[in-house]
């Protein structure tokens, strides 16, 4: 199916996704929930699993296009007082959300959050131990920018960690995910935000994303070492990692 994404420009893309997200702010965590069927909660566990986080070391983390802060709070909550987790996104919207959100679970202390463009990072050089993105690299339009900016402002033994759809490698149930994504989520995106065109951009976004092995190779170009990556719930997910050495 060919919902037209692929024909848009580049420089435009950027504006479609965020429309998506300005809509959908308020309810995004809501529409997490009911879409994943809750398996985006599992899923956002074992990638912070992979950071290794002691709850008394020092740990400064980054996590790009971190919306209301979902991951951000796991991190705080798993690290303790010596982690610092800042949220870096694009749209405002999604980080007033965040922000209320922190207030609320009393982590304002050790979470912030910056309005930035994953291509550009307003960070220095070295500044982080841990990057994380998740669902959030397939709607940058310049990947490999944003994988060089991962690389930049990571600490040497900084750890990359990225999670994000992918294909689903299971007969028939490739065949069940490609009818669910393509007519449920717009269909959720409809009745949730009363409008199902972004979540077509959306739900396209993810078919058009490399394969496991391609975006390993990218994530290599950018000057990551031992890149590699995990399927999840048969494909519908995969975590990649790298890291800076
Ligand atoms: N990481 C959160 C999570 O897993 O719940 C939010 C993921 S949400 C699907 C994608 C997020 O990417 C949105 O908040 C959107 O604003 C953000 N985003 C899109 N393009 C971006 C860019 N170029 N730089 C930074 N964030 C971006």
């Amino acid at each position: 199916a060919d919902f037209g994404f692929s024909k848009v420009r580049l420089d435009e893309k950027q504006g479609l996704v965020d429309d998506v997200f300005h809509k959908v702010a308020k309810r995004y965590d809501l529409m997490n929930d009911v879409m994943s069927g809750g398996l985006h909660r599992v899923w956002k566990d074992i990638l912070i699993a992979k950071l290794g986080l002691g709850r008394h070391r020092a740990f400064r983390h980054l996590d790009v296009a971190g919306g209301t802060g979902d991951v951000a709070f796991r991190i705080a909550n798993a690290g303790g007082p010596g982690t610092h987790v800042t949220v870096a996104d694009i749209n405002t919207g999604m980080l007033e959300v965040g922000r209320a959100r922190a207030e609320k679970m009393h982590l304002r202390n050790q979470v912030d959050f910056v309005e930035a463009n994953a291509e550009e990072l307003p960070f220095e050089d070295k500044t982080f131990d841990g990057y994380t993105i998740a669902f959030g690299i397939r709607n940058v339009p310049r990947r490999d920018k944003a994988l060089s900016e991962a690389y930049r402002v990571l600490k040497r033994g900084g750890r990359f960690l990225c999670l994000e759809f992918s294909e689903v490698d299971v007969p028939v149930l490739d065949e069940i995910y490609k009818a669910y994504s393509f007519t449920a989520i717009p269909a959720f995106g409809k009745v949730i935000t009363g409008d199902g065109q972004p979540y077509r951009y959306l739900v396209e976004s993810i078919a058009q994303f490399p394969k496991p092995e391609e975006f390993r190779s990218m994530i290599e170009a950018a000057g990551f070492q031992r890149a590699a990556y995990q399927r999840l719930t048969g494909g519908v997910v995969c975590i990649h990692s790298g890291w800076k050495l």
